[in-house]
């Protein structure tokens, strides 16, 4: 079944090694990296900015669980949504958590990417996906 990414700028389904990816931006003036990609550094201001891959994995910061569609939204609450840090690029995302139930979950809980379908498109039948991050060893979302 066709998969589409909900924010292609953002979320690569295959970052050329068929793994999905995040993509973010370094900054050549501080060496910083930030998400979501940006032509500016969003630290510093600098506009020499190079587009990366993200780290695959991090470790819960912040969760909760959304029980009431936001407008717009067409797929099924609740659902999981959170802050996870990734240490290797020394930043924070924000993102879809797989996991609903927020007493499953812990801080600094390793957690790693997944592919998470939001809803399928009808007129398509394309099924849209997001990035989330799930407890790491966790079955993918999809
Ligand atoms: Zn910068």
């Amino acid at each position: 079944m066709t998969e589409v990414s909900i924010q292609p700028e953002f979320f690569l389904l295959d970052a050329g090694d068929g793994r999905p990816a995040l993509v973010g931006t370094y900054c050549r003036s501080c060496a910083r990296r930030s998400f979501p990609p940006s032509s500016t550094c969003s630290w510093c201001g600098n506009e020499q900015t190079d587009t990366v891959h993200l780290s695959r994995t991090g470790t819960l910061w912040g969760w909760t669980a959304v029980t009431a569609a936001p407008p717009g939204y067409r797929g099924p609450v609740p659902f999981g949504f959170g802050v996870v840090e990734l240490p290797a690029d020394g930043i924070r995302v924000v993102t879809r958590v797989a996991v609903a139930d927020p007493d499953q979950l812990h801080h600094g809980q390793p957690v790693e990417l997944v592919v998470d379908v939001v809803h399928t498109d009808e007129e398509s039948g394309a099924r849209v996906v997001s990035w989330a991050f799930a407890p790491a060893g966790h079955q993918e979302a999809r």
